[in-house]
């Protein structure tokens, strides 16, 4: 059984303007030959594009997550979030940390029954451990959701880091951890500063977009030290193909018991499935 835990959806409408406009920004940040002509093999970025490429990698089931980059999406965001929500493909909710009612949106996610949310704060422009960001994350503690956060450097929008992983662990100071989950194994990046400050906390760590980046050894060492247990499978498809994590994850040579919770057994308890 395969979850992808990460996973991008927009509305058909918007679908391939979304796209061009942050592969617009991979450009800005990386230069105008940037994977030029490499075309996405998981377009169109809709629900039916993600049904379509999971069945080409036998995804069983994924996790989408949609990301407000102001407060004023948030409503319009969940709302169709809500419609995602089937066997195959499950959406998170949105929040933004300077959305004054931030507190009643997460009230109002739990009640309609999602099972978590995701941050953007490279987006969303708040470090991790400001307060508007510890007031979210310690709602979602109480109220036992899950939040999947973009971490370490984002491709392409500019610096500062707003969820390093040193920043990461100073939240960790005001909530458990537990029900977190840092993307891109905690830091894009940034992974030697993972292994110093993130490697044994409580927080999951997803493999998101990190196939073509990080080097087999590094990856493999950090599983092993903070423990398959708190690992999950993303791709963090349009933008990798999930077989292509899950190549990249087979060539590390972990055990079969690791691979079973990296690719599932986490996912199913964290959802409580
Ligand atoms: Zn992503």
């Amino acid at each position: 059984m395969l979850i992808d835990f990460h996973t991008h959806i927009f509305p058909e409408a918007i679908a391939e303007r979304s796209i061009a406009a942050l592969e617009a920004g991979i450009r800005r940040e990386q230069g105008a030959d940037y994977r030029k002509g490499e075309a996405l093999t998981c377009r169109p970025a809709t629900l039916e594009g993600l049904l379509q490429s999971m069945t080409r990698s036998h995804v069983d089931k994924s996790i989408c997550l949609p990301i407000a980059t102001k407060p004023s999406q948030t409503a319009t965001i969940n709302r169709y979030a809500e419609s995602v929500r089937s066997e195959r493909a499950l959406s998170f909710g949105t929040v933004h940390p300077a959305d004054p009612e931030a507190e009643q949106v997460l009230d109002d996610l739990k009640q309609r029954g999602f099972r978590g949310i995701k941050l953007h704060l490279q987006f969303q422009q708040y470090d991790i451990d400001s307060p508007e960001v510890l007031n979210i994350l310690k709602k979602c503690e109480q109220l036992g959701l899950l939040v999947v956060f973009h971490a370490g450097a984002d491709i392409g929008l500019p610096p500062p880091v707003y969820t390093s992983p040193q920043k990461i662990r100073h939240a960790l100071d005001f909530v458990r951890g537990d029900n977190l989950i840092a993307a891109h194994l905690g830091g894009w990046a940034q992974w030697d500063d993972v292994e110093a400050c993130l490697v044994g906390t409580p927080v999951y760590l997803d493999t998101a977009y990190i196939a073509q980046f990080l080097a087999p050894e590094q990856c493999r060492r950090i599983i092993r030290s903070h423990g398959a247990e708190k690992i999950l499978f993303g791709s963090d498809s349009p933008w990798e193909d999930p077989a292509d994590t899950l190549r990249y994850l087979e060539s590390l040579n972990l055990t079969a018991e690791e691979m079973a919770l990296i690719t599932h057994q986490n996912a199913l308890r964290l959802l409580g499935a």
